[in-house]
């Protein structure tokens, strides 16, 4: 949940770059990576960064060069990544809902493809046969993550190829000769129960037996970090030791040699990022105390979109008393970021920060309002800041429109 930033570095970038600003640290990205390296600590298991939490080139040559491989969802993130330095084959492509035109694309780049459902791989299998290999993205209908629209698993979710359709997906790979090298289940986001893992894991073992060509599983990802102070985050030591153990007895019985692959995308980034807005207005109504800051949905969209959480802290006075506040954005629109919170005592022109800003802030932003998007900053590990995208301007707003004749 908490950053490495000192009041001292985040006023001096605020007063460079204005606000708002995203500010991640390389030093929590670079440890996350190694929490999840460190546990696993074998060769069978490999790691691919999801980058749609988080996609600043940047941020992707930080865990490029930690060795993390890197997962995508859009023929522009896999060009993202191939601009970022990996290689094709660090990089998994796993989209749903594309065409088969997208998914050309991807192939002629070289990645490894991911294919979610069954009229898609029949138009592929036609075309490339057993001269690509696959991985095939199943769903095992079972309901996981921290809320219903991050829950990608379950019997209503658009997501995969359904495991009670694989009689059906054997047919197709037999008849066109299709090279299955991977299988693929990610059921969610901010899964804590470890058990979900272990039966998504299990789900895939049994379905290893009916594909020969098989020679990684891949179990997505929804590692949880806490988002309050009481929360916990996935106990990855112990996902360790389970998905390992389970592993070596899978290759003890079947005499065959798997690789886990998974593909953390909040874990990695979440706690890295914190937000700064400043306070606009502190209004008292007759119902609470609204602190009206210079953002609003555009720029952190989660606690409306998903009902998140994310701890709210008066940076410009940490010692203050606690007061009641409600944190409103600035938007034409009721962009309540929280009811309610106790924060210590709010001036106009104070810092706000929000915590576990990395992931899927800066990436869900936009223009609504007409209003633009702010910069990007990159702490690194002498905690020196770098500006890693600058912030819109009305310039940028503009730039794409045709005036008609
Ligand atoms: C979004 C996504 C992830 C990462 O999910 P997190 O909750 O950020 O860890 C992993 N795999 C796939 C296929 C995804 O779409």
């Amino acid at each position: 949940m908490h950053h490495n930033l000192p009041f001292s570095l985040i006023e001096s970038i605020t007063k460079e770059h204005g606000t708002p600003v995203y500010i991640y640290s390389q030093e929590v990205i670079e440890r996350q990576y190694q929490r999840l390296t460190q546990a696993f600590s074998s060769p069978k298991v490999r790691f691919f960064y999801a980058c749609k939490a988080l996609s600043n080139i940047n941020i992707l040559k930080v865990l490029r060069n930690a060795g993390c491989g890197l997962d995508t969802v859009s023929v522009n993130e896999v060009r993202l990544g191939l601009m970022a330095g990996f290689a094709p084959e660090n990089i998994i492509y796993t989209p749903n809902s594309v065409s088969f035109d997208e998914i050309e694309e991807v192939l002629a780049l070289g990645v490894h493809i991911n294919i979610d459902n069954i009229s898609i791989l029949e138009l592929f299998g036609a075309k490339y046969s057993n001269t690509y290999p696959v991985m095939i993205r199943l769903n095992p209908h079972i309901m996981a993550g921290g809320n219903y629209n991050i829950s990608t698993g379950h019997i209503d979710s658009k997501f995969g190829i359904s495991i009670h359709q694989t009689r059906h997906l054997q047919r197709v790979i037999k008849a066109l000769n299709i090279k299955v090298q991977g299988l693929h289940m990610h059921t969610g986001s901010e899964i804590k129960d470890i058990q979900v893992f272990m039966n998504s894991m299990e789900v895939i073992l049994e379905l290893v037996e009916d594909f020969p060509d098989v020679t990684y599983i891949d179990l997505g990802s929804g590692f949880k970090v806490p988002y309050k102070p009481d929360e916990k985050a996935t106990n990855v030591e112990e996902l360790a030791s389970k998905v390992l153990e389970r592993l070596s007895a899978f290759e003890a019985k079947s005499g065959r040699s798997l690789e886990v692959w998974f593909e953390p995308g909040k874990y990695l980034v979440s706690e890295a990022g914190l937000f700064v807005a400043k306070v606009n207005i502190v209004k008292t109504t007759p119902a609470t105390v609204f602190i009206g800051l210079n953002s609003g949905f555009n720029h952190l969209i989660r606690p409306m979109f998903y009902q998140a959480h994310h701890e709210i802290v008066n940076l410009s006075n940490p010692n203050g008393a606690e007061r009641i506040y409600t944190i409103v954005g600035n938007l034409c629109e009721t962009d309540t970021f929280a009811w309610d919170r106790m924060m210590t005592e709010v001036k106009e022109g104070d810092f706000i920060g929000f915590y576990n800003a990395g992931a899927y802030c800066f990436e869900m932003s936009m223009n609504y309002n007409a209003r633009t998007k702010p910069a990007e900053i990159l702490v690194d590990r002498d905690m020196k800041p770098h500006l890693i995208r600058k912030p819109q301007t009305f310039e940028d707003l503009t730039r794409d429109l045709v005036l008609m004749s």
